[in-house]
C-alpha cells in the first residue's frame, strides 16, 4: 500500500455509508447501541496479522504488545494468530492468560513493576524482562515461594535510539531497561539469584514508518546480544528485538514497507542458528498490527458556525481518543484521517470538535469533509491502536465510549 491509496479508505456502499465488516455503519452503530464507540474490524485484524506471520521464518516469533489495544474480545481474537502476547502489567496479564495463551509465550516489560506484579508473574510462569535490580531481588524471593525459579530476559537501555521514531524509547538516559553497560553486573545477578536466564529485550522506539532505521536498528540489536555472550547465565533462547513498526496518520506519510524488515528478520535468524542454537527472534508489536482496524465513531450533536469557520460538535473527543487530538505525545499536532458516513452531497471546511470545555478536544482542525447535519456519523480511522485506553477517560465524566469487535 502507497500514500495514494491511503489505508483509510475503507469501502462504501451506494448511499455514501462506510462498511465496517461488510455492513453499513449506520446499521452497525444501531446493533451497538450508542455513541461514541470503537469498532474494530475482524478480518482487517486476520489480515494484517495473517499476511505478517506468513512472510516472517518459522524461527522468528510474532507477539501482540497488548498495551495498544488491551480489549479482551481483541488479545482474544488476536491470541490466535500471533505466537505470543506481550503484557505491561498484572491487569493485562490477566487478560491474556484469560485467551488460554500458554504462560510459555507471554512476557512482561514495564519500567514500574510492583513486588505483587512480579510475584504474579512468576508464579504464572511468564517471562520477565528484568529492568533493574530491584526486580532481580523481589523475583529470586518470588521464586523460593513458589518453588520455579522466575524465567527471566534483561531489557536493555541501548547505547543508540532508532532514527525517525515517532517516540523514543533507548538511547540516553532512560527509565527503560538497564544500561548497556549495567548488563554484566546483571547477569551476574542473575546467575547469583539461580533465576532462569532465558535471553535479552532490546526495544528502541515507537511509531516508525522508515524500513531501514528498523532494519538498521534490529541488526545492531542483534550483533549487541552478541557481545554478552561469555557472560551468559545460560544459552540464550529469546532474542527479543521489541516493536515499533509503524501506521501512516496523514496522507503525506507513506506506509511502512514491512518487506526489506521481514527480509532482514529472515537473515538474522539464518545467522542465529549459526551464532546461537536454539534460540527465536522476537517481536512484538502493537500498533501496527490493530491500529488500521479500529475506527473511532462519533455523531454530530451540534453544528455552528464561528467567525467563517464550521463547527460541528460531535459527542465524542479527547477523553476517548486522546491521540486523533494530537495531545498523545505528538509534536505537531495533525489531523488523523477522519470522514463524514453517509453523503448529504457537497463537501466543506469544518473543524470536529468534542463537548469538553477546552480547545484542546479537536478531532479535524480545518478539515475538507462531506457536509454533516446533526444526528451524522463521523468517523476517526486509523484508531485500533491507543486509543481508548490511552486517553484521560474521566475527564469531564462523560460516558465511556463502547467497543465492539465486528
Ligand atoms: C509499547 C510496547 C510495544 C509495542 O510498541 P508498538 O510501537 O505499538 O509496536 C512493544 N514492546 C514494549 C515493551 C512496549 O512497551
Amino acid at each position: 500500500m502507497n500514500a495514494s491509496t491511503p489505508s483509510w479508505d475503507w469501502p462504501r456502499d451506494t448511499t455514501g455509508e462506510i462498511l465496517v465488516g461488510g455492513q453499513p455503519l449506520t446499521r452497525v452503530v444501531n446493533a451497538v447501541g450508542s455513541t461514541p464507540c470503537y469498532l474494530y474490524d475482524r478480518q482487517r485484524l486476520t489480515a494484517r496479522a495473517q499476511a505478517l506471520r506468513a512472510s516472517l521464518p518459522k524461527a522468528v516469533l510474532l507477539h501482540y504488545a497488548m498495551k495498544a489495544n488491551p480489549m479482551p474480545a481483541l488479545v482474544g481474537h488476536m491470541a490466535r494468530l500471533v505466537d505470543g502476547l506481550d503484557v505491561a502489567s498484572a491487569g493485562e496479564l490477566r487478560v491474556a492468560l484469560d485467551t488460554g495463551m500458554a504462560p510459555e509465550h507471554i512476557s512482561f516489560a514495564g519500567p514500574g513493576k510492583s513486588d505483587g506484579e512480579l510475584q504474579q508473574a512468576v508464579a504464572a510462569g511468564i517471562l520477565v524482562n528484568v529492568e533493574s535490580f530491584r526486580e532481580i531481588k523481589v523475583l529470586a524471593e518470588a521464586s523460593q515461594r513458589n518453588g520455579v525459579p522466575a524465567r527471566v530476559a534483561v531489557r536493555v537501555n541501548l547505547p543508540f535510539e532508532l532514527k525517525a521514531s515517532g517516540m523514543k524509547m533507548s538511547g540516553g538516559a532512560r527509565q527503560f531497561g538497564v544500561d548497556a553497560e549495567c548488563v554484566p553486573d546483571l547477569l551476574r545477578d542473575i546467575a547469583g539469584a539461580g533465576l532462569a536466564f532465558e535471553g535479552f529485550h532490546m526495544f528502541a522506539g515507537s511509531q516508525n514508518l522508515r524500513h531501514a532505521a528498523i532494519v538498521e536498528a534490529q541488526t545492531k540489536c542483534y550483533e549487541q546480544a552478541l557481545e554478552w555472550q561469555d557472560l551468559l547465565p545460560a544459552p540464550i533462547r529469546s532474542l527479543n528485538l521489541g516493536g515499533g513498526f509503524g501506521i501512516p496518520y496523514s496522507p503525506g506519510e507513506a506506509a511502512l514497507d514491512a518487506m526489506p524488515v521481514t527480509d532482514n528478520l529472515a537473515a538474522l535468524s539464518d545467522r542465529l542458528v549459526r551464532d546461537l542454537p536454539g534460540a527465536h527472534i522476537v517481536i512484538e508489536l502493537g500498533r501496527y498490527l490493530v491500529g488500521e482496524a479500529g475506527i473511532y465513531v462519533s455523531r454530530v450533536i451540534d453544528r455552528k458556525r464561528s467567525r467563517g469557520q464550521v463547527f460541528l460538535v460531535v459527542d465524542g473527543g479527547m477523553h476517548h481518543h486522546l491521540a486523533a487530538s494530537g495531545n498523545f505525545g505528538q509534536v505537531i499536532r495533525r489531523n488523523y484521517p477522519v470522514a463524514v458516513n453517509g453523503r448529504r452531497g457537497g463537501t466543506e471546511t469544518a473543524n470536529v470538535v468534542g463537548p469538553l470545555c477546552t480547545p484542546l478536544d479537536l478531532l479535524a482542525d480545518r478539515m475538507e469533509l462531506d457536509v454533516a447535519e446533526p444526528g451524522d456519523l463521523v468517523v476517526v480511522f486509523q484508531s485500533g491502536a491507543y486509543g481508548r485506553s490511552a486517553s484521560p477517560r474521566g475527564f469531564l465524566s462523560h460516558p465511556e465510549a463502547v467497543e465492539a469487535l465486528v
